[in-house]
């Protein structure tokens, strides 16, 4: 397995417009970042192939768009309010917060150190509750408060009897939905791994109780699957059970699909069989019946839940990680992220020769062509070499180059990033030829 540092994928990132920190000219924020112009494209890529496996690619599954702000009273009844919480100490001496079960006594005195500081002198531990609260209309008092939902998951289950309604769908069935989420973390860190506010792509598959098993066992294998078929190494991936003390409040059994980043396993996805615990909350809260009624078998129950719940902005990096590479190319260095094409942020640039009157208008020519089938780079300044390294260097599959021969022939020559190997195509077929070598017959 190729070794990545964090540091390279940082700095590519930077200096190619993945990923920003934000608000740098003001020094930062706090764990904060900005997507630039290649990290939109790449993150809109992951969001899309998961829609496209989740919902476009099967007939029992259908999407959502809830609300970001929500009452009270949901994460009351989730058992968020209650549950949510980390047990965290302060360091009286530096000021960190740190996660109480992340501190281990030293081995030589015993005693618990600040790693920031060193300092033993530490607060007791106390319940840290990870939700962002705020207050919804002019009046900062109790009866205004609303929070930032912490997983976008709870949207599903409130609106369980609305989707039944409208859907014709009936169990085994899901719900999907892709949007921000936001958790006070006390330690986000390595980079877009964890932070405060992020992206998931959340399916609750609604099962007859009976069928729970049989489910998750399904979804854990789909959902590994997924990553391996967009390119990352099945030997980066692994699945790995939750034991019993790990396991959240409200699952039965959890299963995390972790990836191999450059400091060890980290978490990309926990697939979960959440019983039927949230339906039921929210009936017990709201008064309102969450069941499903089978009028063939005139039997009336209430859905288990299936989870895979994952993160988009985490699993962007991911991408980048696994797709990290360097090679030498005729006895020079080049970086190439080996990205799929339906992950990379460009799946084709076009490239005039030159900037000369004579060659643009060709150029034009061809990238109105490939343009309604791919994200199309176009960039005419420095020499080509140059300019396939900076292609390469942002995962670009394809480039195609438009030289002073075309003028004569109306061919083009289609460069492949990981071979680099070249083959000249006329431009009446250049269309066919980039959808069969990436692979997109359609979206
Ligand atoms: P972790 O153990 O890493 O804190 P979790 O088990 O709390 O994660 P879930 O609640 O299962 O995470 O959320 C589902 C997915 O959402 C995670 O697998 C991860 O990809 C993503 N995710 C959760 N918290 C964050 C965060 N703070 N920053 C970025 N992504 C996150």
């Amino acid at each position: 397995m190729p070794v990545v540092d964090m540091e390279d994928i940082v700095r590519l990132a930077k200096q190619r417009g993945f990923i920003f920190p934000s608000a740098e000219i003001y020094g930062g924020f706090r764990s904060t970042y900005d997507y630039g112009p290649l990290g939109v494209l790449m993150l809109r890529n992951v969001k899309n192939e998961w829609w496209r496996s989740m919902v476009q690619m099967r007939h029992d599954v259908v999407g959502l768009d809830a609300a970001i702000l929500s009452s009270p009273r949901i994460w009351e009844a989730s058992g968020h309010l209650a549950n949510f919480t980390d047990p965290m100490v302060d360091c009286r001496k530096c000021k960190e917060r740190w996660r109480a079960d992340h501190l281990e006594p030293a081995a030589a005195d015993g005693l618990v150190h600040c790693p920031n500081c060193d300092s033993t002198d530490l607060t007791e531990a106390r319940a840290f509750n990870l939700m962002f609260k705020t207050h919804a209309g002019p009046l900062e008092d109790e009866g205004s408060v609303a929070y930032l939902r912490p997983e976008t998951a709870q949207g599903h289950f409130v609106n369980f009897l609305n989707v039944l309604q409208t859907s014709r769908k009936r169990p085994p069935f899901g719900i999907a939905q892709i949007g921000k989420s936001f958790r006070n973390e006390i330690t986000p860190g390595n980079f877009v791994f964890r932070t405060r506010e992020f992206e998931q792509m959340e399916l609750e598959y609604f099962v007859p109780p009976a069928e729970a098993d049989k489910w998750f066992d399904y979804w854990r294998t789909e959902r590994l699957e997924w990553y391996v078929s967009l390119g990352i190494d099945r030997q980066r991936l692994r699945l790995r059970d939750h034991d019993q003390e790990e396991l959240s409040h409200y699952s039965a059994g959890t299963t995390d699909v972790e990836f191999m980043f450059p400091w060890g396993w980290g978490e990309l996805e926990g697939i979960a069989n959440r019983t039927d615990y949230d339906l039921r909350a929210h009936a017990e809260a709201s008064g309102v019946k969450l069941e499903y009624f089978d009028q063939a078998s005139g039997e009336r129950y209430v859905p288990y839940v299936i989870e895979p719940a994952a993160g988009a902005t985490r699993t962007m990096m991911a991408f980048l990680l696994a797709a990290y590479d360097r090679d030498q190319i005729g006895g020079e260095e080049r970086t190439v992220l080996r990205l799929h094409p339906r992950i990379a942020p460009y799946q084709v640039a076009v490239l005039p020769l030159s900037k000369k009157e004579t060659l643009v208008p060709v150029a034009e020519e061809v990238l109105g062509l490939l343009q309604p089938i791919a994200m199309c780079d176009y960039d005419e300044t420095q020499s080509i070499g140059r300019r396939y390294r900076r292609q390469d260097e942002i995962g670009t599959p394809l480039a195609v180059t438009i030289d002073f021969d075309s003028l004569e022939d109306r061919a083009v020559t289609i460069r492949d990033r990981d071979t680099t190997a070249q083959v000249r195509v006329p431009i009446e077929r250049v269309v066919e030829e980039v959808r069969s070598r990436l692979g997109i017959a359609g979206f």
